[in-house]
């Protein structure tokens, strides 16, 4: 699985570029290779239809996604952020579900994950600040993980916009898409951040 910007006319311009490398054998560039079965994710408008793409190296396959969706989840990754913000703002599942249309089961669901790797979250997202920006000051621990989450979010935002400008490269740099970028994702998924490093 490999993120991408939104725009599919620019994926393709880059994908037959050779502009996209392999995550796998890090040799490689990846070539359009079919699509993926078309799905609706909620909160985006049009229905996702999936770039798969091949290693003309190592030949193995890989799902594009865009940066407005995680891996798994059937819900855009925006909506997915304003629940863990929300959740740093203390509400409840319940509250949460009910201020978006969502059932309060999906986003207990997506609480429980998150609430397992904050730490993990906030220091892959410090870890791209550190890499992008420059003199990054790290936020402070405020005693809650969630709203740290939302403070490294922030920092690391922040460091993309100066150095990439608001349009970023993977499309408008925004705290979910930063996540959905720095997890590659995996934010919410099994097994993140603990990837195999080759196959
Ligand atoms: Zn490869």
């Amino acid at each position: 699985m490999v993120t991408v910007e939104v725009d599919p006319v620019h994926v393709e311009s880059r994908l037959a570029a050779g502009a996209i490398a392999c995550p796998v054998c890090r040799v490689g560039v990846l070539g359009g290779w079919g699509y993926a079965r078309a799905r609706r994710i909620e909160g985006l408008s049009d229905r996702l239809r999936p770039r798969r793409a091949r290693c003309r190296s190592c030949m193995v396959t890989h799902v594009l996604l865009p940066v407005t969706v995680l891996l798994r989840r059937a819900h855009a990754a925006e909506r997915i952020w304003v629940a863990l913000t929300a959740r740093a703002e203390g509400l409840g599942h319940r509250r949460i579900g009910g201020m978006l249309g969502i059932p309060a089961a999906t986003v207990r669901g997506w609480l429980r994950c998150a609430g397992q790797r904050l730490e993990t979250i906030r220091s892959w997202l410090l870890g791209v600040a550190v890499t992008a920006g420059v003199n990054v000051a790290i936020p402070d621990g405020s005693g809650c993980p969630w709203r740290d989450v939302l403070a490294a979010a922030a920092t690391a935002t922040s460091a993309i916009r100066f150095r990439f400008g608001p349009v970023g490269l993977l499309g408008a740099v925004t705290p979910a898409g930063v996540a959905v970028a720095a997890s590659g994702g995996r934010l919410l998924a099994p097994g993140w951040p603990t990837l195999p490093r080759s196959r």
